[in-house]
């Protein structure tokens, strides 16, 4: 029952296919940091290659045929795909989802604080982290800010060689006996995490001189007001690019693998779709996953019902009825990554049942926490169909379950789009470190879920 390595079946041309998506993807998670900034680079690959927008389709009210392709963009957070197939929409879809969103710092609405001539900025974390983490390290800001006129500026601090970084202080070890006496999870608070951002008085400026000084280079620098961050949303994230892992280069370092490995992979996927498939493609690129979906741009809205009505208007008659068989008799992957099998922490896995780096493309039958709460159990007989698709494409996977089964768990979007009554299984990939700053994967399991998700659309 134990699944080979990958790498073990590459030939020369199979290497350098994995080489070209790994670096590809490497440019996508360097330069993608925020669920905004993954947006508008899955638009503008959707774009290029043909996408137009579903509103603009609705507007010329023309039938959509076979082949045709649609996307929508959510308040710039979350993106849907759909790649029209020879089959009526209620015969149902082919879904992939992924989600956008990955753990970091948001800054506070109030954030700036001067204090011992040091300007911060107050943040409030988004999803689960290990805070530990996250200080002592270099950090960028990724954002936006949105004036009172409704423009809006973007904001990339920390990217560009050229570029300072910022980022929070940690107390020296010399001075450390309280703290490291502390639970891991107790040395450092939510409250702790603030950002340095300024460290120079204002010249002439008698109150809180070191703020002074940072809000005169926000007001040079970006038009910025103190009271714009009012209206902003920026995220304090690992700084720096994403880089090739391991003397062999077999792995990939970066930050946010959870989950843009997988949201890559499936627009890899359907971009790289040769034939027009017999079901409709639908990718989606969703947001708020790492803070239980929620929200307008979120799994739990109903964007993907909304469009799926809006397809079957303009398919040809709308009836509510058709929708919901279009949803029904849906099969989907919810794409998210994997715990990927740790040595060094080996008691928290079960090795039999456990995804491990670079055996393919992972599927999780269920996930949740001490006795499958929360999970999404995917049917025996679907699970059956994804193994034919897998195996029939020569793709190298793997099953697993996230650790043992008293130590914790994990949800994802699966349960949310099993709510229709359509066939859901979690798919993904293998991640080392996940949630911490920077996670590791295996170039081979990137080039298998591109293959795996490609050959779910073509033939599930
Ligand atoms: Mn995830
Ligand atoms: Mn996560």
């Amino acid at each position: 029952m134990e699944r080979p390595n990958a790498w073990k079946s590459y030939g020369k041309k199979q290497l350098n296919e994995v080489e070209k998506e790994a670096g590809d993807y490497r440019g996508f998670i360097s330069d993608c940091k925020t669920e905004r900034e993954c947006a508008a680079e899955i638009v503008s690959r959707l774009e290029a290659a043909g996408y137009r927008e579903l509103e603009q389709a609705v507007k010329d009210g023309k039938k959509l045929k076979a082949g045709d392709k649609v996307y929508l963009c959510r308040m710039g957070k979350a993106v849907l795909s759909f790649l029209i197939g020879k089959q009526p929409l209620e015969k149902g879809m082919n879904i992939v989802g992924a989600h956008i969103d990955s753990p970091r710092l948001d800054i506070k609405q109030n954030p700036l604080y001067e204090d011992a001539d040091f300007a911060y900025a107050d943040t409030h974390y988004y999803g689960g982290i290990k805070k530990y983490q996250w200080v002592a390290r270099e950090l960028a800001l990724h954002g936006v800010v949105v004036k009172k006129d409704g423009t809006s500026v973007p904001v990339v601090i920390g990217e560009d060689e050229a570029d300072p970084v910022v980022g929070i202080s940690d107390l020296l070890i010399h001075l450390a006996q309280d703290q490291m006496g502390k639970k891991l999870s107790e040395g450092v608070t939510g409250e702790d995490l603030d950002i340095i951002l300024a460290g120079r008085p204002l010249e002439g400026a008698e109150k809180e001189p070191v703020k002074a000084m940072l809000l005169s280079i926000l007001k040079e620098k970006y038009g910025l007001e103190e009271e714009d961050f009012l209206s902003a949303e920026i995220e304090a994230v690992p700084a720096g690019k994403a880089r090739d892992f391991g003397l062999d280069r077999s792995m990939i370092l970066g930050y946010g693998h959870d989950d843009r490995v997988c949201a890559f992979a499936e627009l890899k996927a359907v971009l790289g779709l040769k034939k027009i498939p017999d079901y409709t493609c639908c990718c989606m690129f969703v947001d708020k996953e790492e803070i239980g979906s929620v929200g307008a741009t979120g799994m739990r809205a109903n964007y993907l019902e909304n469009a799926v009505a809006e397809l079957t208007a303009l398919e040809g008659e709308y009836s509510e009825l058709k929708v919901r068989r279009a949803l029904q008799n849906s099969r989907m992957l919810s794409c998210d990554v994997s715990a990927g099998y740790d040595p060094l922490y080996a008691s928290a896995f079960e090795k039999k049942n456990a995804a491990y780096l670079g055996r393919g493309v992972c599927y999780n039958k269920f996930t949740g926490s001490r006795g499958k709460s929360g999970s999404n159990d995917a049917n025996a007989e679907y699970m059956g169909k994804i193994r034919k698709i897998m195996d029939g494409n020569g793709i190298a996977w793997q099953t697993a379950e996230l650790g043992k089964v008293d130590v914790g768990g994990g949800g994802t979007i699966a349960y949310i789009c099993a709510l229709y009554g359509m066939e859901v299984v979690d798919s993904g990939v293998a991640v080392l470190s996940m949630h911490a700053p920077m996670e590791i994967i295996s170039k081979a399991d990137l080039y298998e879920a591109v293959k795996a998700y490609r050959a779910f659309m073509a033939e599930a």
